[in-house]
């Protein structure tokens, strides 16, 4: 199955596509992991996406439409997939039509309000992605995966957070009326606790498998 994970930062994409993937063992392509990624490495793509990253802003189209290009021709995607964070605008989605069949796209929806403190306190694991809250991490700092130091990430500051938010709107919502017309599009409560936003969505994606 090929599947879309669309909402805005901080709705759960990353927590819940780290989880399903694991349970239909299909791999979790996230673009600001690869993103992250190139930024640390200093590749080429990493030093031009850095400074529209630290902004809170979208790095180029064309940037992400080739990194995805070579992802999905890897021969792990074979079997299916959960695009985490891309598409993010109507020209990406447009030109992902081109290169795959998406089955369905999983609308996660959260009011603005709960995703400024999502993201204020969100700690991430660079090394394995995994994602966390201080509201549940008691004193520990290291990834329950993999054991690298967990981070916060830079754009999750509040100024950042309310451009992210911003372009959110302007930028990416208009995707849920994209693929809403075509048939594709799956809405879910992202406000409810993660098992329970877990196990709706695994109900619609078992009813398809
Ligand atoms: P979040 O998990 O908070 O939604 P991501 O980790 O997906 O954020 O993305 C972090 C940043 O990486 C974005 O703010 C943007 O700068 C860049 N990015 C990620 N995916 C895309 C994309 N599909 N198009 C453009 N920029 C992207
Ligand atoms: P995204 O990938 O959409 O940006 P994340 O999965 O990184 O979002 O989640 C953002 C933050 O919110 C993390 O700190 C995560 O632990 C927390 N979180 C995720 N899902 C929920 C939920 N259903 N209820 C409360 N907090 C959540
Ligand atoms: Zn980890």
């Amino acid at each position: 199955m090929n599947i879309i994970f669309l909402g805005p930062p901080g709705a759960g994409k990353g927590t819940q596509a780290q989880r399903i993937c694991d349970e239909l063992g299909i791999p979790q392509i996230s673009t600001g992991d690869i993103l992250r990624r190139a930024v640390k490495d200093e590749t080429p793509v990493g030093l031009k996406a850095k400074e529209y990253m630290e902004a809170g802003k979208l790095v180029p189209d064309e940037i992400l439409v080739e990194i995805i290009r070579d992802r999905l021709a890897q021969d792990d995607c074979k079997t299916g997939y959960i695009l985490d964070g891309f598409p993010r605008t109507v020209p990406q989605a447009e030109a992902l039509e081109k290169i795959a069949d998406i089955d369905v796209v999983v609308e996660l929806a959260v009011d603005d309000e709960a995703l400024i403190r999502r993201l204020s306190g969100r700690r991430v694991c660079l090394k394995c992605g995994a994602t966390y809250h201080v509201s549940t991490l008691g004193d520990k700092t290291t990834c329950d995966k993999c054991g690298e130091t967990l981070i916060q990430r830079k754009d999750d500051n509040a100024d950042t957070v309310k451009n992210r938010l911003e372009v959110y709107h302007n930028q990416t919502a208009p995707l849920i009326s994209f693929y809403s017309g075509k048939g594709l599009l799956k809405s879910f409560d992202g406000m409810q606790d993660i098992n329970a936003v877990y196990a709706s969505i695994m109900q619609v994606l078992g009813n398809r498998a």
